[in-house]
């Protein structure tokens, strides 16, 4: 087993991963910022160094500062969380090479499905569906790029190899404008990501977000734990998250899980991992891998009963998969709602003193959040602050339990987009399933 792990990240998913270290009997290192230091799991923790100041750039984005802790603790592994430094392919090198084991996939692997392209090239060579589209990058043969999006067809969309988070991307609808478009996200791209690679895909006009959760180890067993639909976005942020997705039939749950758990024993994958689809007219199309945990992995955890982040350890540990794919059972619906510090009716955000807290309860309720009661929600981050997950025999029960536990929650003394999340609780074309990605912008207004 691993001894001492650090916990290289903050917030919610520190806790969740101090609690699976904790169940397994391992220490644990809280590295935080200055401003972090009354986070629940620095509190909890075996030991806690202070990293360097609120910026995330000199603290939870600061290499050295993060490996000599490790060393400082004499710990033996490091575990990334998500977003910060969890798919930064050089930080996962300078954590092996110093001599710890990174909690997540062999660097060579986080390299290959960070740069979009590569990453297509894999997943067809697995036999994965991605999007139509002109396999490879973009060059500056102007008639080869209009001949391309001619045979693709319009609308089509540039996207940078080195994008993330939404940016980088550009939706073309008609040859006047192809040129132009690409041109601009080349330049762009090179300044935000350092790498100005672009490439071309069919714009999928109405596709679900629909994604495939894996767990592979370093004997070559790879499983998958089903699917989550997480179309419930505003600015490319997912807001609503649920599992299994409505409308997937098990034949095609076997089928795309069976040929993403393939691409991993392929690419020699290790850890927790989620191959992101659109989903459009019952056809999957692979847009990215996420080489991490992610936000929304309770809603798998809850319909599977297999504690994902457990299994990272044990991964990293270098044991066996737990879980063979016919272990792996999907019971009932799980629905997971992000709560944010921030104005419901404006979307800014909201820190502040935490002045009253009451959390919900009850059967089919989970909550993994940091927060109490006497918190400050720093300015400094993200501004998600927890998530409320509820599980029932059916969606329908999932539902109306989210309904229950979201009018329970009481957080006082910031603001929160809790009421908008009950509004989507309460919406008819959410309740029916299937919403589109466009869905709640257009409910929104926006
Ligand atoms: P990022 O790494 O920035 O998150 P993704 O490739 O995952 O980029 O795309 C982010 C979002 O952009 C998708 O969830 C989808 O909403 C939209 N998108 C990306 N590619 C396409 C496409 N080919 N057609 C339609 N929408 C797309």
């Amino acid at each position: 087993m691993l001894d001492k792990v650090v916990i290289a990240n903050r917030g919610e998913i520190a806790l969740r991963i101090l609690r699976a270290c904790r169940e397994l009997g391992i220490a644990t290192v809280a590295v935080h910022s200055e401003a972090d230091r009354d986070l629940k799991h620095v509190r909890l923790a075996d030991e806690s160094v202070c990293i360097g100041p609120a910026s995330s750039t000199e603290s939870y984005l600061n290499i050295p500062a993060i490996i000599s802790a490790a060393e400082v603790c004499d710990a033996t592994a490091i575990h990334p969380g998500y977003g910060f430094l969890s798919e930064n392919a050089d930080f996962a090198e300078r954590v092996e090479s110093s001599g710890f084991k990174f909690i997540g996939p062999r660097p060579e692997t986080i390299r290959l499905m960070g740069d979009k392209i590569t990453a297509i090239e894999a997943m067809k060579e697995a036999g994965v569906p991605t999007v139509p589209g002109s396999d490879g990058p973009l060059d500056d043969d102007k008639e080869r790029t209009l001949r391309l999006a001619r045979e693709i067809g319009y609308p089509v969309i540039i996207k940078a190899a080195g994008g993330g988070g939404g940016r980088g991307m550009r939706v073309v609808h008609s040859e006047a404008a192809l040129l132009n478009a690409v041109s601009l996200t080349k330049s762009e791209a090179a300044a935000a990501f350092g790498n100005d690679t672009v490439y071309m895909e069919k714009f999928l006009e109405n596709p679900r977000h629909v994604e495939f959760q894996v767990l592979a180890d370093e004997h070559g067993n790879a499983i998958h734990l089903a699917e989550r639909d997480c179309s419930m976005q505003r600015r490319h942020q997912k807001v609503v998250e649920e599992a299994p997705a409505p409308g997937i039939s098990e034949e095609l749950r076997a089928k795309m899980g069976e040929r993403c758990a393939e691409a991993c024993r392929r690419i020699g994958y290790r850890g927790a991992g989620t191959f992101e689809f659109l989903y459009e007219n019952g056809e999957f199309y692979f847009i990215e891998m996420n080489t991490r945990v992610q936000v929304e992995h309770p809603v798998t955890e809850m319909i599977t009963g297999v504690d994902i982040v457990k299994e990272q350890l044990l991964i990293a540990a270098g044991q066996p998969l737990t879980y063979r794919q016919e272990d792996i059972v999907v019971r009932g619906h799980a629905i997971e709602c992000r709560i944010n510090a921030e104005d419901p009716e404006n979307f800014m955000p909201s820190p502040g003193d935490i002045t009253r807290l009451h959390v919900p309860g009850g059967p089919g309720v989970r909550v993994d959040t940091h927060i109490y009661s006497g918190y400050r929600v720093p300015p400094y981050y993200d501004s998600m602050i927890g998530k409320l997950i509820t599980h029932g025999e059916n969606r329908d029960v999932a539902i109306a339990r989210m309904r229950g536990a979201l009018s329970e929650m009481v957080i006082e003394g910031i603001k929160t987009n809790i009421p908008l999340q009950a509004d989507i609780m309460a919406d008819g074309n959410f309740a029916a399933g299937g919403v589109n990605i466009h869905y709640l912008e257009k409910k929104l207004g926006l």
